[in-house]
């Protein structure tokens, strides 16, 4: 039997704290629901993770028994320490699956990791939006069907400054008539990253079955099968035999007329 996926689902987790019509729909954070959307559908071990724990809980250890990271920030994203995001940032080209949230678009990690600066379109004004499947195939769309219709979200619009996809999974509709790339692949060495657009913290979006079930499904496509530690050796004993010339170079450094 294949093992479990690891994940962690990291959440800044102050919006919560401190905004009462926050702590209304997610009273002990959105990571605890996301975590629990998430061991329903099984095949997974979750932990969770955030940024008042030393380290933002995101610990060498932590990230060394983690597959696959979910991370949701808004707020706070500059009280996120850069030594942790270049922690993050090695496991990830190691192979670790990262899943981006809604406005964690603009987190260190996601603009590190796409090189661009992420910025979009956004109005809150309580919007219909309709998340088109492009891709039904795609394992990530398993069990989704056409689209997912949600009644009230924050509108994210184009131009969102990321590089192109390596596949585009969802495009979104707004009743305001604004689109955007809400599903969005990319590898980053050995890792897979998806960004995920819906989950504003005033909605009650991780409650929806079918949005948790993309981020279980993104997991489960994320999850690595094995960890590969980049190094850059210098390789002396090559496997085929080298000429006198290449003897001679290696030597010398410098390439002899002969
Ligand atoms: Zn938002």
């Amino acid at each position: 039997m294949e093992e479990k996926a690891r994940i962690v689902v990291w959440n800044e987790f102050r919006h919560e704290k401190e905004h009462e019509a926050v702590k209304k729909v997610y009273p002990d954070g959105m990571h605890t629901v996301i975590a629990s959307g998430l061991k329903k559908l099984g095949g997974v071990e979750v932990k969770t993770a955030t940024l008042d724990e030393p380290e933002h809980g995101l610990t060498e250890n932590v990230l060394k028994n983690t597959d696959v990271l979910i991370w949701w920030g808004h707020c706070a994203h500059g009280e996120v320490k850069d030594e942790i995001v270049k922690r993050v940032q090695k496991r990830v080209l190691e192979g670790m699956g990262l899943i981006v949230l809604h406005s964690g678009h603009f987190s260190k990690i996601f603009k590190v990791l796409m090189g661009t600066n992420c910025s979009l379109k956004w109005r809150e004004a309580a919007e219909k939006e309709r998340l088109w499947n492009l891709e039904p195939s795609h394992p990530i769309t398993g069990g989704i069907g056409e689209y997912i219709e949600l009644p009230n979200t924050e509108m994210y619009g184009e131009r969102f400054d990321i590089p192109t996809p390596d596949e585009l999974i969802f495009v979104s509709w707004f009743e305001g008539g604004e689109v955007f790339r809400s599903g969005c692949c990319w590898k980053r060495g050995h890792g897979k990253i998806f960004y995920f657009r819906p989950g504003h913290e005033t909605y009650p979006i991780f409650y929806n079955e079918q949005i948790i079930r993309v981020i279980w499904n993104a997991c489960l496509w994320a999850k690595p099968s094995v960890f590969i530690e980049d190094k850059c050796p210098n390789i002396n004993n090559p496997l085929e035999k080298l000429s006198a010339k290449n003897l001679n170079f290696g030597k010398a450094g410098i390439l002899q007329n002969s």
